[in-house]
């Protein structure tokens, strides 16, 4: 079946009942657990290298997370929600009700192919929707796994998961969905939102940018070093969230340089035989990644912790710190999203705002201080889809709370009840009491009508 094909059956089902969609989030949450083994093997396979422990911790121990959070509040998100009227409408009531918008999409990247395919599909299931999925052509192997799980867990009449290359992917950004959700690039977002204008589709961009860290100068190097080192490298820099350049002060680039170099060797002794440091998802990021390293060495001094990047067979890309790039070269424009962090040095706070507020409001930023007025200042001055204090990656996985971008980093948010209100309608319906003094502001409007009108205005 082709989207569109896929798109007509199921817009002739019904919507999901709350039981149905509890039952659906266990089996899910089921045969994700039975799989763990062949989800390691497939995206070894897509990625040529992928550390087991990073898909277990990023793949499936956060979506294991997302519904066992979903299923603990499904019934109370999806009963009605009352909202007293105010005394100027007294003794009525208005509730607002969520409802399954009926047909949905998800386009999904091929970083995290697993979990960026399925966290949204928990929270379009858990708000009733029938779902397509249309999973990254860069990770085959996880993309047809994903398809096969889901044929187990849903009825052809419920969710449906479009695998295939660019052409599947555009006529999919064009079905009238009543909702499409996109993690991707910012450039690709664009498309899809132009796309989705033709149905007045609304659209949740979950996309990049340059996500900074700003590092105060009295906060301690090593523990800065230890979690930056954890975030950056982790699925070798191929993380949305990843930081992707350092702020710092002047006196403290050398020492911050080599704890992170210090760190490195401690987490990833020799990359080469090193099952844990992931691999470049494919050649052509290999390639993007080598023309930033080229373009730095002309604009910034490169460090190279364990050796230049060699081109290869297997797509091991080794870090590299770009100390001081320019501000206009390669790696200070495009998202890095591979295992290379610039860092640059800056006389004041004043001056790391100044440097985030020049550029795209950044999906994540990270801030590493025990000094409130410094964290204050940060968080007051700059506007980012998220931020982390003291710590890397760990928002992406906190329950209960939005996650989304702002400006060019994205639109909307989801995850828990976000998620499920994304994904609903929030119907509001009105009810009038029996006592009712709505006829004294109504036509004819007599004296004694003009007079209490005239009152109103001072409640
Ligand atoms: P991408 O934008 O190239 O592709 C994402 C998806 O869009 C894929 O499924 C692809 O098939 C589809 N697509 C590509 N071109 C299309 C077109 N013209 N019309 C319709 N669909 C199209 O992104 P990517 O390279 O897969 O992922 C990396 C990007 O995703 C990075 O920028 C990263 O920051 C971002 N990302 C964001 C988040 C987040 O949560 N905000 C998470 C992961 C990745």
């Amino acid at each position: 079946m082709n989207p569109q094909q896929q798109f007509e059956k199921l817009s002739l089902a019904p919507n999901l009942d709350i039981n149905t969609r509890i039952n659906r989030l266990k089996s899910l949450k089921k045969v994700i657990n039975e799989n763990t083994e062949n989800l390691i093997v497939a995206l070894n396979k897509d990625f040529g290298r992928r550390s087991a422990n990073e898909t277990i911790l990023a793949e499936i121990f956060t979506c294991n997370e997302e519904i066992n959070h979903t299923l603990k509040h499904l019934k109370s998100w999806t009963r009605p929600r009352t909202k007293m009227a105010g005394l100027k409408f007294l003794f009525s009531k208005n509730e607002i009700i969520p409802q399954p918008l009926g047909v949905v999409g998800i386009i999904s990247p091929w970083n995290y192919p697993f979990n960026l395919a399925i966290a949204p599909l928990i929270a379009a299931i858990a708000a009733g929707n029938r779902v397509m999925i249309k999973p990254s052509e860069m990770t085959p192997n996880t993309s047809q796994l994903i398809a096969d799980m889901l044929s187990t867990v849903f009825n052809e009449n419920e969710v449906l998961v479009s695998v295939g290359d660019l052409k599947v992917a555009q006529e999919f950004s064009r079905l009238p969905f009543k909702h499409l959700l996109f993690t991707g690039s910012t450039a690709v977002g664009k498309i899809i939102m132009e796309n989705a204008s033709c149905h007045l589709t609304p659209v949740t961009l979950e996309l990049g940018g340059k996500s900074p860290v700003v590092i105060e100068e009295d906060y301690d190097i090593g523990k800065a070093a230890k979690s930056i080192v954890g975030g950056k490298f982790f699925n070798a820099g191929q993380t949305c969230i990843a930081p992707d350049y350092i702020l710092v002060s002047s006196s403290k680039v050398e020492q911050l340089t080599n704890a992170i170099i210090e760190e490195f060797n401690r987490c990833y002794p020799d990359i080469t035989n090193n099952s844990e440091y992931t691999a470049i998802i494919n050649q052509n990021h290999f390639n993007r990644l080598n023309s930033l390293v080229a373009d730095s060495e002309s604009s910034g001094q490169c460090i190279y912790p364990q050796g230049k990047p060699e081109p290869n067979n297997d797509g091991v890309f080794p870090p590299v710190l770009v100390v001081n790039p320019q501000p206009n070269s390669k790696v200070m424009h495009q998202e890095i999203f591979g295992p290379i962090l610039p860092i640059i040095s800056v006389k004041s706070v004043e001056e790391s705002i100044d440097f985030i507020n020049s550029r795209d409001n950044p999906l994540t930023l990270y801030i590493f201080s025990d000094n409130k007025r410094f964290k204050d200042k940060v968080l007051r001055e700059t506007l980012s889809g998220s931020v982390a204090i003291n710590e890397t990656l760990f928002q992406f996985v906190q329950q209960g709370i939005p996650f989304g971008g702002v400006g060019q980093s994205g639109m909307g948010s989801y995850h828990g009840l976000n998620g499920f209100n994304s994904f609903s309608h929030l119907k509001t319906v009105y009810h009038q009491s029996r006592i009712n003094f709505n006829h004294l502001i109504r036509a004819p409007f007599t004296p004694l009508k003009q007079k209490i009108i005239k009152f109103l205005r001072f409640l």
